[in-house]
């Protein structure tokens, strides 16, 4: 029979699921930012920090880029770009 199974605990802090994301990834434009924190509140990474307005951004170290933070943002603030842009660096969505 089976011996018991032990797992080790695991979330998205301990993994990088940014090496998930094979597409697009968010870049905060901080333009038209009013600090709503609803792209924070969403973001199922829990990557996504900032709390002054036009100062938002998301760790790709952990984004997988699904989305759903440009999607929800009230002011159109949060572009998906390709991951092969060059807009910015692939460290920080800022
Ligand atoms: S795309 Fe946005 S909501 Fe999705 S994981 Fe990345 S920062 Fe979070
Ligand atoms: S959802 Fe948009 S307006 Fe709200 S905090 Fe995020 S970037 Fe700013």
């Amino acid at each position: 029979m089976f011996g018991p199974l032990t797992v080790k605990p695991s979330n998205s802090k301990g993994d990088k699921t940014g090496s998930w994301r094979t597409q697009s990834r968010p870049h905060y434009l901080h333009k038209d930012c009013i600090a709503c924190k609803m792209c924070l509140m969403i973001c199922p990474e829990g990557c996504v920090h900032g709390k002054e307005k036009n100062a938002f951004w998301a760790d790709y170290n952990f984004c997988k880029g699904c989305g759903v933070c440009a999607d929800i943002c009230p002011k159109k603030d949060i572009a998906m770009v390709a991951e092969e842009s060059p807009i910015e660096s692939k460290g920080e969505g800022r």
